[in-house]
């Protein structure tokens, strides 16, 4: 892995660290229920620490999982870093990737993530004003108990015309993770 000296740090770090301090916590979508509605504990994982950090769990088939938006998400920064599970560790977005590899300049790379962080608020708007207001679930799970109500046809036009929105901007919004953070 490169090392390079920080320009804000008067120690050596590798190219990894330093594109994840310019990235993450501009970003925080690989935890806040954007990207992904849960993660999976790996072989290694400290389950009784993780518990003990305030981690809670719950079975996913024959896994152990937690839920997103992740509890220990805070101010955009995780507050169990340094003990947080194995695929968070090793979890890194294609944007990470093509920054990590000098394929991508930072600057370009927050530009996404501004981008992608406007798409899912959008997103996040029209779903509470069609009447989702369950914080502690995934952005996934929220659009999809929106869209799994009946139309009413009698109802308030405009929220008729929100489904439509609400139906695009996820459109927008996947086009955006998909292309930036999951490739
Ligand atoms: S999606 Fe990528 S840039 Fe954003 S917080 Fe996760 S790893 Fe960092
Ligand atoms: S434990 Fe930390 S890194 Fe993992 S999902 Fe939660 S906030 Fe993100």
């Amino acid at each position: 892995m490169s090392i390079r000296a920080h320009p804000w740090f008067n120690f050596p770090v590798t190219l990894n660290e330093e594109a994840i301090s310019k990235l993450c916590p501009a970003c925080g979508l690989c935890c806040n229920g954007v990207l992904f509605g849960d993660v999976e504990l790996q072989r290694g994982d400290d389950v009784k620490l993780l518990g003990k950090l305030g981690v809670e769990f719950f079975r996913k088939g024959r896994k152990t999982a937690f839920s997103q938006p992740c509890a220990c998400l805070v101010n955009g920064l995780c507050r169990i870093y340094e003990d947080r599970p194995n695929r968070c560790a090793t979890f890194d977005c294609g944007l990470l990737k093509r920054v990590q590899s000098e394929k991508m300049m930072p600057a370009a790379a927050l530009k996404k993530i501004a981008d992608a962080k406007r798409r899912a608020a959008e997103v996040l708007k029209l779903v509470r004003q069609l009447g989702n207001t369950d914080e502690s679930l995934p952005l996934n799970q929220r659009y999809a108990a929106v869209i799994a109500e009946p139309i009413d046809m009698s109802a308030d036009e405009a929220d008729i015309e929100r489904r439509g929105e609400l139906m695009m901007a996820v459109s927008r919004l996947v086009e955006s993770l998909e292309r930036d953070f999951l490739t």
